[in-house]
């Protein structure tokens, strides 16, 4: 007898989406769920199985299984299928979901530079002046080994990016980006990245796939960190790569086997349980956010404010091309790191803590950290707007800038 088991994207998980195209309210509530059966479960299951029953093999064939058949968990998992599932329909490509964010970051990146066979190094990455400070590190350690070399350039001038691609093998562009705010135009920078064929890689962490699909707008992968707006809750570490491509899906499910960067199956279904409502968190944050970055910009501690919802900011015109909304993150700058650090700490309402995308508002002066970009401004602080009421989030903001 031989039991199969389908791998990653296998049968068992119905797709309940018809054939129409669903809205993606509709499409985060409904898809990564197991078949409608009589008696069956809404939800998968959370399967706590390292190992999983032999298929058949030919004794006569030097080796013969199917790589879609699961034999251990580090190559796969039913409750990262769903997950992945739900990921990959709302990106529009085929998800893999990895430990974290930066596990996910480091893949692609190894993959999109190493892939294939032996490469003459160092390899050329293309970059915005600022970026995540884990995917920053990652970088640096590349280019100090030789390995790569960092050209890093304002990703929202099309002329810098034109300049910087002679010879670039990879474009990593995080949009909007973290902690700046900043928002590339994915489709003119794939377009030109293509033509010198580089790859396109796009951490749309702060965007979510509800209000920017990067591989729709032409980018090669899409990766995000599930920790933060996706899961939603503060409580679990996961990340994600999507790609449209299948030869690129196989790779970076190779690379998470062979480096072991595999996500927990109950932290697979904490991460699927938060996606149900991304949907309406990602409402309310932003529609808060909204109304506090137009009254913090008139606040006289305030010498400038970042969010792509405001009319005049610099990236307002491209967010409205290709976003469906500006998201929940803000930018406030005041006049140093000591008023901003007086700011953070005054706040009662919001929690003085770094990450982003959970329930509670959270507010963190960046320059704080040993690794981030010089180019950000000390008085730079970031806000994740949460659930709380607005009001309440204003008064008490408002509050601790007046007394800063
Ligand atoms: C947090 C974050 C990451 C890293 O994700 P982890 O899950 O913490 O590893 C990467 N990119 C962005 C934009 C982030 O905000």
């Amino acid at each position: 007898m031989s039991i199969h088991r389908s791998g990653g994207h296998g049968d068992w998980i119905a797709c309940l989406m018809p054939s129409s195209p669903m809205h993606h309210a509709t499409r985060v509530v409904a898809a990564g769920r197991p078949p409608r059966t009589i008696g069956g479960p809404l939800n998968p299951p959370i399967t706590l199985s390292t190992t999983f029953h032999a298929a058949d093999a030919d004794p006569d064939a030097d080796w013969t299984l199917d790589a879609t058949v699961v034999d251990y968990a580090r190559t796969d998992v039913d409750t990262w299928a769903a997950l992945e599932s739900a990921l990959g329909d709302l990106d529009g490509g085929h998800a893999t979901v990895f430990a974290s964010g930066m596990a996910a970051i480091t893949a692609t990146i190894d993959h999109a530079l190493f892939a294939g066979g032996p490469v003459a190094m160092p390899r050329v990455i293309v970059t915005g002046n600022a970026e995540y400070s884990g995917t920053a590190a990652r970088l640096a350690e590349l280019g100090a080994r030789g390995w790569a070399e960092i050209r890093r350039v304002d990703l929202t001038d099309g002329e810098q990016v034109a300049a910087a691609l002679v010879g670039a093998h990879l474009v990593w562009v995080e949009c909007p980006s973290n902690p700046l705010l900043d928002v590339a135009d994915v489709a003119a920078i794939s377009d030109a990245a293509h033509a010198v064929g580089a790859v396109v890689a796009v951490d749309a962490t702060f965007a979510t796939p509800l209000r920017m699909r990067p591989i729709e707008l032409g980018a090669d992968v899409t990766v995000h960190s599930a920790t933060k707006m996706l899961s939603g809750h503060s409580d679990v570490l996961m990340g994600v790569a999507i790609t449209a491509d299948p030869a690129t899906h196989e790779g970076l499910r190779r690379r998470r086997r062979s480096d072991g960067a595999v996500p927990g199956p109950f932290e697979a279904w904490l991460v699927l349980r938060g996606l149900r409502t991304l949907d309406v968190r990602l409402e309310r944050a932003e529609g808060s956010a909204t109304i506090l970055a137009q009254r913090l910009r008139t606040h006289p501690r305030v010498t400038r404010v970042r969010y792509p919802g405001l009319i005049d900011d610099p990236g307002h015109a491209t967010t409205t091309r290709q976003s469906s909304g500006p998201g929940n993150m803000i930018a406030v700058e005041v006049d140093g790191a000591v008023t901003a650090e007086r700011v953070a700490d005054a706040c009662r309402v919001w929690t003085h803590a770094t990450s982003l995308g959970g329930v509670e508002s959270l507010i963190e002066r960046r320059r704080r950290h040993r690794g981030e970009s010089a180019t950000v401004p000390k008085g730079l602080m970031r806000l994740s707007v949460g659930l709380e009421h607005v009001e309440d989030l204003w008064a008490d903001l408002s509050g601790a800038l007046d007394q800063a």
